[in-house]
Order: structure tokens, then sequence, then C-alpha cells
């Protein structure tokens, strides 16, 4: 019933308290237990539903246990652990301010990359390390294909808006990025897509890119 009693870790439950979140919206009340629990979760849920706490906590409560995973090292490439995906800048940079402040002082590194603006700038802030890299899928593509980002060690994959990152073409994109994600055995990445619709293409997403998910609308 409150955040207090959820076990995320000190320096997070009290990036918690600093926030003055109290209560779990509905969606933090179902989600993050079951993020806990290492299942995969589809969740139908609107902007303003507090969707974005309900995929960063267990997020960031993860790799508060798992940041010291050793990462190749000694090229220009980065090896982030969680991925967010969005459709927008404005979204993206939404999500990057509040994963910020969810991981001061959790060691945990939050990097955003998306399109239309100079890419100079996000390649310096990866090149300072990511552990959890907020993207949209057109630059994270570019990214990839420069090799400045490797999808090869992701543990955590959240999908925010998707109905809307399909509504704006970007499922060739969505499918190059998982396709890269795949090389890790089965079982250790988890994955969360959140939609505010569930109409069949967002349904075939679901079952190709979750596992035995949870399917949960608040
Ligand atoms: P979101 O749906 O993630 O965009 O969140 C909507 C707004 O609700 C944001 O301003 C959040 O900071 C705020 N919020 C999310 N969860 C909580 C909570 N448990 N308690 C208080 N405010 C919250």
């Amino acid at each position: 019933n409150t955040f207090a009693e959820i076990d995320l870790g000190e320096a997070l439950n009290l990036n918690i308290r600093r926030c003055k979140y109290v209560k779990p919206t509905p969606v933090q009340r179902h989600a993050i237990p079951i993020s806990i629990a290492g299942r995969d979760l589809m969740a139908c849920a609107q902007t303003g539903s507090g969707k974005t706490a309900a995929f960063c906590f267990p997020i960031i409560s993860g790799i508060m246990r798992e940041q010291y995973v050793q990462r190749p090292r000694g090229s220009r490439t980065v090896y982030p652990l969680a991925l967010i995906l969005a459709p927008t800048r404005e979204l993206s940079s939404q999500i990057h301010v509040e994963a910020k402040k969810f991981s001061y002082q959790t060691g945990v590194k939050v990097v955003v990359a998306y399109g239309g603006a100079p890419i100079n700038q996000q390649l310096r802030e990866l090149e300072r390390g990511v552990d959890i890299l907020v993207a949209t899928p057109g630059r994270l593509v570019d990214l990839l294909e420069r090799a400045r980002v490797s999808l090869q060690m992701i543990r955590y994959l959240a999908l925010d808006e998707a109905d809307r990152m399909l509504d704006m073409g970007f499922e060739p994109q969505i499918r190059k990025i998982v396709q890269q994600m795949d090389m890790p055995p089965p079982g250790m990445r988890q994955t969360m897509l959140f939609s505010a619709t569930f109409p069949k293409e967002i349904q075939r997403l679901a079952s190709d890119f979750l596992a035995k998910y949870i399917f949960l609308a608040v």
C-alpha cells in the first residue's frame, strides 16, 4: 500500500521519498511486484497513470544489484544493461529526467539519445558510461550502425507508448533493435511493454517480444 513496504533498495526508496511519492498508483501497485518477480509484462496504461515509475523502479532496483557485472571495455562501444524505448524526443527526455531523479546516488547511470538533435553531444554522454539508455528507435538504430552501442548485455527492456511508436512507423526499427538482444540466453532479458491501446499489432509485438507474459489493464 506504500512504497516504504516494497524493498526496492535503500537508495531508491530514499529517492522515492524525496520525490514525495507515498502511495503507488494502480499501475505501479500491480506492475512493480510482477517485474520484481522477474516476469514479463504487457500493461495497458494511459499517460498520467504513473507508468514511468512503474517501469523505472524495477529497472533501477535490479541494476543497483547488477551494475558491477563485467562489461567489455577498451572500445568506443558501450554496453547498457537496460533500454527504454519511447516514440518522441519529448517523451524520452521526460523519462530521462524522471529516471535520473530516481537514480540519484544509486550509482546507476542514465543517458538519453533522441533524433532531431546533434549526435555528438549524445556520443560524449554515452562515453562517460551508461547503465540505462533511454532512446527513440531511429536514433538508436543509428548508434547501433555506428557500433557505438551494443545491446548484448541488455537485461531489461521497456517499450513505452508502443502503440504510438507503431503509429509513427517505427516497427521495422523496433524489430531490428530487439533482434540484437536475442544474443543473451533466453530468460536473461526481462521485457515490459506499455501501450494505451491493445490492437492486434500490439498483441503481435507482445507475443514476439515477451515470454509467458502477464497482461495488466488498469
Ligand atoms: P506518468 O504517467 O508516468 O507520466 O506520471 C504522471 C505524473 O504523476 C508525473 O508527474 C509523476 O511524477 C506523478 N506520479 C507518478 N507516480 C506517483 C505516485 N505514486 N505518487 C505521486 N505522484 C506520482
